[in-house]
């Protein structure tokens, strides 16, 4: 089977179509460079606000890690909350949290207001292989109890676990009531629609090769200048070479794949899934797995400094990994795999950013996009509209420099194999 340049939603969803009102020779009030969640829903924000909003995109809405993702909706920040809190004060650390913890409430708000239907299912298993891994889930119950935030129950053993999961691996689970699935594609495109319909203007294929901050303008490959009061960057892990020095510095492009099994049959889904659950486990180069709306395993995994990642091991070890625990999807066919870029930090939280006054950016989801992004382009347009309370208490929140020079990708990919041994020797 060989990786696709798309993913399975793309290749079953029509792309959408949209025709901009006005043209480059405008000066909007907002450019927005990237087309998934966070360019998206910074453009409906302000869109809504009256704002008049340009969004800038490569190819077409969904193409990065938005229209490519597993699906899995979370809450909360992508990594221990302290990395947060230690550059905060206590109400700022009180406000961060709370952001952390009402992104999955603004995307469920989104799909009820604007009526988008993206297949939602809420329940979600953090597994844990062995005690090392049971110790980080105590961790996450400690924290969101000390913050008075529940919805955690603790699976400690086979037991309570295949009420959830169908497998035996795993040593004990945290099941989380306000996490879930989706389809991702689904979700951005309603987004879209309804940023569209409050009057942003979407440009498709539009090829951003430079950026000045100092204008708050864009040049594209085929020499149009998009200018806007202020320029939001939100080219995440695929901005690449585009992005000035001071964001190329603090972020690393992992490739994760995923892969598509064709529909299982009802018996089979009931028993790996009862309760049709989305699952992640504690490794650093983490499976994550659910069942679509088609009943078809969506699972994911593998991460790979090589962009783009082996092809001729991805899929073998995709299938590994998925029959490692769920041994009875032996027979399953795998009908697509694809793959999709995701920005890291080194502390795994989001950076927020400025490159000039009128210029500003986030980056890093780490993984953990899907809810988050969101609401980070939220904060973005309330900055742009004149509220940076938030936008400025994360921009606090610092951000260590990968390190290795023109080393850097050898070195980064060193520290994973070093990450996954630890997986192996479960530690
Ligand atoms: C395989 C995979 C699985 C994942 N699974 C999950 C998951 O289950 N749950 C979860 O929470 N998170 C997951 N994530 C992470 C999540 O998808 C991302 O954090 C989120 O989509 C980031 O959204 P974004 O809008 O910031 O970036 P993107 O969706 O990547 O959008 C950036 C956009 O900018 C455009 N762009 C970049 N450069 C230019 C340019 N020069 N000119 C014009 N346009 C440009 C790109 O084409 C792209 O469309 C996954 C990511 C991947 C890749």
């Amino acid at each position: 089977m060989r990786i696709s340049p798309f993913s399975a939603y793309q290749t079953e969803q029509p792309e959408l179509h949209f025709t901009p009102k006005k043209d480059e020779t405008h000066l909007y009030d907002v450019v927005i460079l990237g087309g998934g969640f966070t360019g998206i829903s910074a453009a409906l924000e302000l869109a809504e606000a009256g704002s008049d909003v340009a969004v800038i995109e490569a190819y077409g809405i969904g193409n990065g890690g938005s229209g490519r993702n597993g699906g899995h909706l979370l809450p909360d920040w992508p990594s221990s909350f302290h990395h947060i809190a230690k550059y905060l004060s206590s109400e700022e650390a009180d406000l961060a949290w709370d952001i952390g913890m009402s992104t999955v409430d603004l995307a469920l708000s989104r799909m009820k207001r604007y009526e988008i239907k993206c297949d939602l299912q809420m329940g979600y298993v953090h597994a844990a292989y062995h005690k090392g891994h049971e110790a980080d889930l105590h961790d996450m119950q400690e924290t969101y109890d000390k913050r008075g935030h529940g919805g955690l129950t603790f699976l400690p053993d086979e037991d309570a676990i295949r009420e959830h999961v169908g497998t035996s691996t795993y040593h004990s689970a945290l099941h989380e009531a306000g996490a879930g699935h989706i389809q991702p594609l689904k979700y951005l495109q309603g987004l879209a629609r309804a940023a569209e319909k409050a009057g942003a203007d979407i440009y498709q294929n539009t090829i951003v090769t430079k950026i000045d901050p100092a204008t708050a303008s864009v040049t594209t490959k085929n020499g149009q200048v998009f200018k806007g009061r202020q320029l939001l960057l939100c080219g995440n892990a695929y901005l690449q070479n585009v992005a000035p020095t001071k964001m190329r510095r603090t972020l690393a492009q992992v490739t994760s794949s995923v892969l598509a099994t064709a529909p299982l049959s009802h018996n089979l889904a009931k028993l790996i899934l009862p309760q049709n659950d989305a699952v992640a486990d504690g490794n650093a180069a983490l499976n994550y797995y659910r069942l679509d709306a088609q009943n078809r395993m969506i699972f994911g995994g593998r991460a790979s400094y090589m962009i783009p990642d082996n092809p001729a091991i991805v899929g073998r070890d995709l299938r590994k990994r998925m029959l490692s625990v769920f041994p009875e999807l032996s027979e399953a066919e795998i009908a697509h795999i694809w793959s999709g870029r995701i920005g890291i930090t080194t502390s795994r939280i989001p950076e927020f950013g400025s490159l000039s006054a009128k210029c500003h950016f986030v980056q890093g989801f780490s993984g953990h996009g899907v809810a988050l992004s969101g609401m980070a382009g939220k904060i973005l347009a309330q900055n742009a509209l004149g509220d940076g309370t938030t936008f400025e208490t994360m921009a606090k929140v610092g951000h260590i420099p990968f390190p290795g020079g023109p080393l850097r990708t050898p070195v980064l990919a060193l520290g994973m194999a070093y990450y996954k041994l630890r997986d192996r020797l479960k530690i």
